[in-house]
Formats: C-alpha cells, structure tokens, sequence
C-alpha cells in the first residue's frame, strides 16, 4: 500500500490527536502542554550530490529536533523517497515519547533523506549519507551532546559507519566523535545485540503484555505467546527479529506480508526459509501456502497477533473493520491511524502502542552511545571479577558438602558475562519496567485504552522534566 502525501501528513495529525487525547486527562497548564507537543527545531536541507554518471542531482532531506528538554536528541535517520517533513516531525514526537516512557535521558529527534535507498548504487548511497551528515554537522544538529542518529527505515548500520566515519573526519580533535551516532557495526565501535534489538524488544513487549492472565481472558486468549498465531509485514530489520524471537518463544508464523506480495498458510511458515527465498527471489511468490497479489490483504488474515513492521497508515478506517487479530503489535511507527483505532478497540483488539512497543532499537542504542562515552565495554571491568566470585563461591560449597561438579558443569556456571549479555538482559529489564508503568497507569487511573496510559505517562514525566527545569530565562 503506498501512501500519498496527504496520508504522510495524516500521520502528525494522528500523533498530534493521540497525544490531545492523552493530555485532557492530565492536570498540566495548557502552555506545559503545548510546549511538549510542540516541535522545537526542524532543519531542512537541499544539497548537491553526484550519480554515478556525474550528473547533479539535488537531494533534499531533514533533521527534526522535536524536544530539547533532556539532551542529546536522539532518533533514526529515515530513506526513503516519499518521506516528507511532516512524517518526520510525527516520527521525532514519537521518539519524545518512547525515550521517557522507557527512561533514557534523551529528547526526541528524527532525521529523513527523500531518497530511494534500494534502487540507488552503493557509492551514492555513501555520498549522500556523507554530504547530509555535513550538512547537520554546520548546523550542529549531530554531535555526542547535541543530537545522535541511529538506523530507521530504509539504513542500517553501513550509512551509521559512513556518518560517523564523516563525524570523526570533520572533529578530528573531539574525544568522543564516535557517540556521534549508534547503531554502527560491531567492528566500528558498534555494540553486539544493536541489530536485533527493536525486534528482540518487540517479541519481549508481547510476551509482557500476554503474560496478564486477565487481560488475555478479556481477549480469549490464554497467557503466554506459546502456540499463537502471527503475521508480520514488513520483513526487515525489525519485522525480520521480531519473528524470530516470536518463533523462539514457540508462537507460529502463518502470514507474511511484503512489497510485491504476501503469502498465508495457517499450517505455519518456517520464517528462515521464507526470508530465505525473499531475499533470494524478491518475492515470497513460489513459497509453499496462498500467495496474494496484493500484500495488505494478508493484514486481514486469521491470526492471534498482527504485527505491522513496515511503515506508518497501514490499518486505517477503510481495513480495520476486517481485521482479525485479536492483538495487534505496532512494531512500526504510527501504523495504526487515529480514526482507525477507535474500530479496533470497538471490536475488542488490543493495540500494543508503538511508543512503548519498538522502544528496544532507542534503549540499546543507549548503552551504546555509553559505551562510546567511556571508551570501554560492558564486559571488560566485569567479566573475570565475576567468575572469580562464582568460583569462590562454588569452591566453598564444594569443601562443605565434599561433593564436586563435572568441569563443564563448573564451567558453565562460572562463566562471566559477555556484553550481549549485559545488553540483553538490561533490554529484557527495560521493556519489563515499561511495560509495568504503562498498564499500572491504564488500570489504576481507568485511562481508556494502553495508547493513552503509554502517552500519559510520557507526558507526565517530559511535563515534570520542563518544570524541574524551569523556563528559560
Ligand atoms: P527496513 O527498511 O529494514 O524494513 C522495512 C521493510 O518493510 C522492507 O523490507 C520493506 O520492503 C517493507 N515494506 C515497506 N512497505 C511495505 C508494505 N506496504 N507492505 C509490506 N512490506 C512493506 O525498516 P526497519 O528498520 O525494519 O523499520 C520498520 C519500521 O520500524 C519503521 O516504521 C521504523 O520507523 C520502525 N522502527 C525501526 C527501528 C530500527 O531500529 N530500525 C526502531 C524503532 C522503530
């Protein structure tokens, strides 16, 4: 389904009417309120670049700052060629959002460039992302302590190297040009867990939610994602993991949706093969199950749990009466238009917000941009002292009881922490907390739906950061 302008611009409207909603609730002075809502910078830039023919071509991008009450501003860069200011306002305001409502100390950013990412060669994919990464620089609108891109739609962790490579080139004399940017690779100052973590986060916010007996009877649904149904769209960076660790935890893929077409088969689609065959094929045409011509209709497919992974507007009032699921998952942002959630929730499909749902990318792009700021790992000061007090520990129980463990079993027990294991576990811990803080506030204040609680609670903690601070001057 490719979206118009009108309906890119919709998708700041339907932020804009959920955040309204959420803030008649609270008890904040109207200006307070206003000034969260607003966006406070948006930079918009055109510079040249040259094809691969050396012809000119004029490419057009924007960096948003929406709010500058905790700083840096952090938030993905997006390519695509339909992108347009406001989608990237709408984006920046979620990131607002979700930082506070999984506590990183950051305000909300998002940065877009109006190109076709998959259609344009590599060299000016590099040269692009180079010049717009210039761009930000002059206007110091990218920098460890002013604003810190990371991958979103349509980049990944090559264009996160190629900034901050241009970062370091241009800052040569900064101590800390690499927290310029996360989401890099491993190899360049990245940190492991960083690619699957909006996706990894994404199946742990399901498991959270599912986990409440009550709230899944109100669904009937047992507990637990074990053995439900699911359909992704979109199958990359995010939608790709978040079915992978879905499968984990034992649910069952029956429907896949992607440009070019879907495919539905409720006896089960093993993802690795179908990922497979799509990257392979760039079609999931000739997969075993019922291919559709047209994607959005495997949207409409009997599931348990449907989880948009692709772009915003992708369930509005037009489809949502067909829909299904009886949850849908919003691992992208803003799939869910204003006017449409209110059939969804209608029918009785609990919507799992964006803003609380792909917050796991922003949390372990976090411990990255730490980890950059200290210079040292997570598991360098830690792993030895802690297999030094395990095995103490274990040696003092084996002298008490005289009885003694096989050496692998002695070793796997002692074993110290990798990084990815410092990564993993804070990210299980972060979406678990979050998760908490928004359904207390859903039950405890009877607040209508888990989007408004989500957006009650990111706006009562931005509105208590602006009045700790203070207005300037
Ligand atoms: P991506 O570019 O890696 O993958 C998106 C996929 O969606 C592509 O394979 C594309 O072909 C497919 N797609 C596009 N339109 C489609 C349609 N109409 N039907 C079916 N498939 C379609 O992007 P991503 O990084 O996985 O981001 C996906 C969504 O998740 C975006 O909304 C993004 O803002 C959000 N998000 C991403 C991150 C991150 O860390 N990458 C973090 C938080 C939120």
């Amino acid at each position: 389904m490719e979206k118009s302008a009108p309906a890119r611009s919709r998708f700041l409207e339907s932020v804009g009417a959920y955040f309204d909603r959420a803030a008649d609730l609270t008890n904040f002075p109207a200006g307070l309120l206003d000034q969260v809502k607003s966006c406070n910078s948006v930079y918009r830039v055109k510079f040249p670049v040259k094809d691969d023919s050396g012809n000119i071509v004029v490419v057009e991008g924007w960096r948003a700052q929406h709010s500058h009450h905790r700083l840096p501003c952090k938030g993905g860069i997006r390519f695509s060629p339909h992108v347009t200011q406001e989608e990237t306002v709408a984006l920046a305001a979620l990131m607002t959002y979700k930082c506070a409502i999984v506590g990183l100390p950051f305000g909300g950013a998002k940065g877009s460039v109006k190109i076709d990412a998959r259609a344009c060669s590599p060299g000016f994919r590099e040269r692009v992302t180079r010049r717009y990464t210039a761009e930000l620089i002059k206007k110091n609108f990218i920098g460890p302590s002013v604003d810190v891109p990371a991958p979103d739609y349509g980049t990944g962790e090559q264009e996160m190297a190629w900034i901050a490579d241009t970062y370091r080139a241009m800052k040569f004399n900064e101590p800390d040009t690499y927290a310029c940017v996360t989401g890099k690779p491993v190899d360049l100052h990245g940190i492991p867990g960083r690619r699957e973590a909006t996706g990894l986060g994404v199946s742990l916010g399901i498991q959270e939610c599912m986990s409440r007996r009550e709230d899944m009877a109100e669904l009937g649904l047992s507990p637990g994602v074990e053995g439900k149904t699911v359909i992704l769209q979109g199958l990359g960076n995010v939608g790709s993991y978040a079915g992978h660790f879905l499968e984990k935890a034992g649910a069952r893929i029956v429907g896949l949706a992607e440009l070019g077409g879907g495919l539905y088969d409720p006896a089960g689609i093993d993802l690795r093969r179908a990922l497979h065959h799509f990257r392979e094929n760039g079609s999931l045409a000739g997969m075993a199950g019922q291919f559709h011509e047209n994607p959005a209709t495997i949207l409409e497919q009997p599931c348990d749990i449907l989880i948009p992974a692709a772009l915003e507007g992708q369930i509005t009032t037009e489809n949502a009466p067909r829909i299904q699921a009886r949850i849908i998952a919003e691992a992208a942002n803003g799939p869910v238009e204003y006017d449409a959630e209110s059939i969804l929730l209608e029918r009785g499909i609990l919507v799992i917000p964006d803003l609380y749902l792909n917050a796991g990318g922003v949390t372990v792009s976090y411990f990255e941009w730490l980890k950059n700021l200290s210079h040292v790992s997570f598991d360098r000061m830690n792993t030895r002292i802690s297999e030094l007090a395990k095995t103490q520990l274990l040696d003092a129980v084996e002298n008490l009881t005289g009885r003694h463990l096989e050496a692998d079993q002695r070793a796997r027990i002692t074993a110290g922490p990798k990084e990815i294991d410092f990564v993993h576990t804070a990210l299980a811990e972060t979406m678990a907390v979050a998760y908490h803080s928004i359904h207390d506030a859903w039950k405890a204040r009877d607040l209508p739906d888990l989007r408004t609680a989500a957006y009650y609670v990111a706006i009562e903690r931005v509105c208590r950061s602006y009045q700790a601070h203070g207005i300037f001057p």
